[in-house]
């Protein structure tokens, strides 16, 4: 009997997956499935506990729906990436196994250890074949008339949609019941990994591909009728908040899609549904990137220039911002959210990482750096893209002379103080006029506050960013 070994990564789920998919067509042969543990490298990456506790109960949730099926899930841990290869090679060799399906990851050091695993376990006879499965087309495939990645975004966005009405990638279904013959004991419990890991709220979180199913599901009924009008509004609940499933894989983008068509018929044309399509293809545009330029992995800015720009050391500024004590509400607002849920809106992603780019004119690579460690939904292709976006480092990026003002943006997308007042208890008693600058209210009412002053004056800073950046850019003309 030949022995097909599927090796999970950031693929957690058995209905949609490639890798699975193909190593069940046979039907007679012993399917196992690896997930190997790296926690050096996971540390090294800056991986958030929360999302090591997301990955650890899917895993166990993915080892259920495997059992059904008649295939064992075994976990085994080494330190990093390098290590990984002879770990997966002794565990061929230990399980006879004749080939092995993965499905690709697109970063550096990803591709690196899976080059190495090919060659390393080609030299042994194992047939190893990989999939592209985390993106709705693959990575290469959707390129300018002169085939070439594109850098702007909206051209990407028509191409892509194109591409998906000449035909849409199909959705694969959960691998059947093993026949008789090819069952694996599955009764182990798994044994977890050596991370930090950290709870995260389960009645926004739930765990499992069900779980994810389900929110996904009702997101595409109504909810993604009123995303337009919603999804800048922190107060609401308004967007799908399915990116840890995205990030992790418990979900597919091609389910994503297939769901919101079978509401939607017209989906790709319809233009109030297809504005959460587009987030959909930011992720992909990002993804596609990071293959096309795989100096991004390694924090390159994308824009040469802006290398020179000279970032202000500024660790206590770093540390107000971490914490929440900015002494500006919307900013404390977000930064606490992220602390507490491991998830941030996206619109305040874009106000966090403009504040500290331009504000403070700290590094944008501290902030990227830092979201990723508090962040269910770390993945690098997303963070980094938004983060080079804000810094205006990066392709098709906020121009560096467009700044946010921290407290308009406030006062227009969090106008009653909502959202703010949930964060910020200390606020709770600051009158609605006054909930964006509430040291005003409290010198004019001569009450005291529980809440530290602005630790920047908005439009100095924004000055000393524009001459900072006008530096740069100077220097490279
Ligand atoms: P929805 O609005 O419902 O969007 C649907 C899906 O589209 C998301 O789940 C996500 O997979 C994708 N998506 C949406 N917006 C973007 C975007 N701008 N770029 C790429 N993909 C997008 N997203 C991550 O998944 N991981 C990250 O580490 C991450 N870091 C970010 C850092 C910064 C500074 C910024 C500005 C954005 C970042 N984003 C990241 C993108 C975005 O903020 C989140 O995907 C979104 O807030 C997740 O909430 P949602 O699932 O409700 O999104």
């Amino acid at each position: 009997m030949t022995t097909h070994l599927v090796w999970l990564r950031n693929d957690l789920r058995i209905s949609d997956n490639h890798a699975l998919h193909a190593a069940c067509r046979s039907e007679d042969a012993r399917v196992i499935a690896l997930f190997v543990a790296t926690p050096g490298q996971w540390s090294s990456h800056h991986m958030a506990p929360k999302q090591a506790e997301f990955i650890w109960q899917s895993l166990q949730d993915v080892q259920q729906s495997l059992a059904q099926k008649g295939i064992p899930l075994h976990l085994v841990q080494c330190d990093d990436f390098s290590a990984s290869v002879a770990l997966l090679q002794k565990f061929c060799q230990e399980h006879h196994v004749d080939r092995l399906f993965y499905n690709y990851q697109y970063e550096v050091n990803e591709r690196q250890r899976d080059a190495a695993v090919e060659r390393t376990l080609q030299d042994d006879g194992v047939v190893v074949q990989g999939f592209d499965d985390s993106l709705l087309l693959p990575p290469g495939s959707v390129l300018t008339g002169n085939r070439e990645m594109y850098k702007v975004f909206t051209p990407f966005s028509k191409a892509f949609v194109k591409r998906l009405q000449e035909g849409l990638p199909e959705c694969l279904p959960a691998p059947g019941i093993r026949s008789s013959g090819a069952i694996e004991t599955t009764d182990r419990p798994l044994q977890c990994f050596d991370y930090p890991r950290e709870e995260s709220d389960a009645s926004l979180f739930p765990v499992g591909e069900k779980a994810a199913i389900a929110r996904l599901r009702e997101f595409c009924q109504q909810p993604v009728t009123l995303y337009p009008d919603r999804r800048d509004l922190p107060a609401v609940d308004g967007t799908s908040r399915l990116s840890v499933y995205l990030a992790t894989g418990v979900l597919s983008p091609r389910q994503c899609l297939h769901r919101l068509l079978k509401q939607h018929p017209q989906g790709l044309a319809d233009t109030r549904v297809f504005v959460w399509l587009n987030e959909l293809i930011w992720r992909e545009f990002y993804r596609h990137l990071l293959v096309a330029y795989p100096a991004l992995c390694r924090h390159q800015p994308f824009t040469g220039w802006t290398r020179d720009v000279k970032w202000r050391d500024d660790p206590q500024g770093l540390q107000a911002w971490q914490q929440g004590k900015t002494g500006y509400p919307i900013v404390d607002a977000a930064m606490r959210q992220l602390n507490t849920l491991g998830w941030m809106h996206n619109r305040l992603r874009m106000i966090t990482a403009s504040f500290l780019v331009k504000d403070l004119l700290i590094d944008w690579r501290e902030g990227e750096r830092y979201f990723m460690s508090q962040l269910l939904d770390g993945d690098l292709a997303a963070n980094n893209g938004g983060w080079q976006w804000a810094a205006s480092t990066g392709t098709d990026a906020a121009p560096y002379f467009r700044i946010f003002n921290p407290t308009t943006q406030g006062e227009r997308f969090d106008k009653s103080g909502e959202f703010i007042r949930h964060w910020l208890p200390e606020l709770r008693d600051v009158p609605e006029k006054y909930i964006h600058q509430p040291h005003e209210w409290a010198k004019k009412s001569q009450q005291s506050l529980d809440y530290p002053s602005p630790i920047v004056e908005h439009k100095q800073a924004r000055l000393q960013t524009l001459a900072a950046f006008e530096a740069a850019r100077k220097k490279t003309d």
